[in-house]
This record gives C-alpha cells, structure tokens and sequence, in this order.
C-alpha cells in the first residue's frame, strides 16, 4: 500500500498504460482519477475499480477543460497528490515533410500543449500544499528516434526536457517532476507506431528490444508507483527509461 493517502489525476487513464497505472495505483491504495477524452472508457474502468476511482471527460488539450478538470479532483478531494500525464496520440509512420499540418498540430496540442496546460492548472495547489509529483509518459522514441515518426519522436523529446526544467524549478517548492519513457508497448496505440500490425513488423520492432518483449501497461504501472511514492523522494528531473535495453 505504497501510495495510501494519496490522490491522483491520470490522464489518457482509460486504455493501455493509462489504464495500467490506474490499476497498479488502485491496489496500492491511491484514490484516482481515470481523466481521459473517452468518457465510456473512464466511467468503465472507474466502475471496475469501486470506490478507488472516479471518471472524468477531459480533452488535455483545452485550456477550458483542463481547468474543469483539475477543480472537479480538487473539489472531490481537497487535494491533488500526483499527476500523470499520460494522454498522447501519433501520426502514422510517414515521411517527415508528408505529415499533414493537422496531424502535426494534433501532436503538439494532445502530447506537448497539454503538460504546459495541466502546470497552470495544478502547480499553484501543489506550490501551496509544499508537496506534489509529475509524472510525464515520455517515450524511448525522445530519446532514440525511429525514422518516419519525426514528429512524434519530437514531441517526446520536448516532453523530457520539460521535465527536466519543471523539476529544477519546482525543487524548491516540494514538487518532483519525472519522466517514464516506454518502448513499444501492448496497447491499442501500437498499431499506429507500426503502421500495419503484422508478424513481420512486430518481429521487426521486437529486434530491437533485447529483452526480446514488449513493455506492459504493468510495466508502466509498477514503474510510475516508484517515481509517485515516497520511496522516490530524493528523485526529480529523472527520464526513467522502461524500455528491455533499447536505449543500450
Ligand atoms: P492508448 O491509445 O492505449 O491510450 C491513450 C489514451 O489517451 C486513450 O484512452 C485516449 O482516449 C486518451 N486520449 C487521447 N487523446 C486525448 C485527449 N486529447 N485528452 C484526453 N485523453 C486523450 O495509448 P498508450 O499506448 O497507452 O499510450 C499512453 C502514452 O504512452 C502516450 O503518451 C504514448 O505516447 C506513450 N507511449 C506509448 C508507447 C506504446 O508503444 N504504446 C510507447 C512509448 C510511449
């Protein structure tokens, strides 16, 4: 019961490792909130999980309901512990000058706009209760890109480096920031980052990952309860890699 007494908000909480670190944050006696655009998916899991959990339709990219968001969990609780940003989406696997404007665009607001959006609306609350965490759901790709996911790839490396410069602004003020940077991972995002999902492509991707599997939204949910615990405390600015060696 490694994170007892805590609250948080995760968002993209409905499917793969969103959904993954719900769980794991659930049994670990968190109260959560599964904060996701798909509001069936959330009150799904949400129902799943009882009294642990609440749901809430949120589009991480609006500036309107990010700040609904984080009043409806502050109103719930009294106070936000943790916050996980974790929503994010691709484009498909395309040569760099061939990915459309709005797919760029989609990118940037749902995987970069939105952690700039989720500080203003939960930093202030965590500055003035001297304690909170950030957990940013970066990617292997920010750090060892894959050729025709530029864009994406991008987004992930901005996301770190946020994270870093967050975490030694924020120090002071009792708030840790951190990354988790997955590789290819079993959830239904998969699919995009291979283009077509076929056993010539999965052993393609497999290859490059010596552990020789692909992460989990356990992985993901085992990994963010330690940098979300007190067990992290003297732990910030981390761009913590759960990738089976693929960044070797
Ligand atoms: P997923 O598609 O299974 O889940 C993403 C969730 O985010 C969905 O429930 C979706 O409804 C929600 N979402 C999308 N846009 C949103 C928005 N604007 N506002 C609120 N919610 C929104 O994907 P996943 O694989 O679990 O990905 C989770 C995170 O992990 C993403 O940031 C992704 O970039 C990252 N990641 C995934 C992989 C992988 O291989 N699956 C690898 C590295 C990093």
């Amino acid at each position: 019961m490694r994170l007892t007494g805590k609250t948080a908000i995760i968002t993209g909480g409905a499917s793969g490792f969103g959904a993954g670190i719900v769980r794991k944050f659930t049994a670990e006696g968190a109260k959560v909130m599964i904060a996701d655009i798909d509001p069936f998916g959330a009150r799904d899991l949400a129902d799943q999980m009882g009294d642990h959990a609440i749901a809430c339709e949120v589009d991480v990219s609006d500036e309107a309901s990010v700040a609904s968001m984080a009043r409806a969990a502050l109103d719930t609780w009294g106070h936000v512990d943790v916050l996980v940003n974790n929503a994010g989406v691709t484009h498909l696997p395309t040569p760099l000058e061939d990915v459309s404007e709005a797919d760029f665009d989609r990118v940037v607001a749902v995987n970069m706009k939105s952690v700039y959006l989720t500080a203003r609306a939960l930093v202030p609350h965590m500055k003035d209760n001297k304690s909170g965490c950030i957990l940013n759901i970066a990617s292997t790709a920010g750090i060892s890109p894959r050729p025709r996911l530029s864009w994406y790839n991008a987004s992930k490396g901005w996301m770190i480096t946020a994270s870093k410069a967050m975490a030694v602004e924020l120090a002071a003020d009792g708030v840790r920031v951190n990354a988790l940077c997955p590789v290819a991972g079993e959830t239904p995002l998969l699919k995009s980052f291979m283009g077509e999902d076929t056993p010539e492509m999965r052993a393609k991707f497999l290859a490059t990952i010596p552990i020789g599997r692909f992460s989990t939204p356990q992985d993901m949910g085992n990994a963010a309860c330690y940098l979300c615990s007190d067990e992290a405390s003297m732990i910030t600015g981390t761009a913590l890699e759960v990738d089976g060696g693929r960044c070797i």
